[in-house]
């Protein structure tokens, strides 16, 4: 594959679109916890193993070194398990909020 070409994938409870030097997914992977707001990667929260958990957006964006995470609470879509729309959303939101500049 080339280094320029971007890649998408998705599963029933995640999906992604990669490229160069960064990347956008949404999924279990990343998730909060419902009861105490905790950030957890594919786990229970420590101090509520049975609460719901809110599946997450994320953004890796090249020269930006903090990870971007916005639950679905936030994304203004309707089902949590449509994690192709969700990530759609998320890029929404990506493109909607930062100042993008093209670099030729
Ligand atoms: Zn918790």
């Amino acid at each position: 594959m080339s280094v320029n070409k971007p890649d998408f994938y998705y599963a029933s409870d995640y999906a992604g679109l990669t490229f160069k030097d960064g990347g956008f997914y949404y999924g279990y992977e990343h998730n909060i916890c419902q009861e105490c707001g905790n950030k957890n990667n594919g786990e229970s929260c420590e101090n509520h193993v049975d609460a719901d958990r809110y599946w997450c957006f994320t953004a890796k964006l090249p020269n930006i070194e903090k990870m971007i995470v916005i639950p679905f609470n936030f994304l203004g879509t309707k089902d949590m398990f449509d994690v192709v729309a969700n990530l759609n959303m998320g890029i929404g939101w990506i493109l909607a909020k930062y100042n993008l500049v093209l670099h030729t």
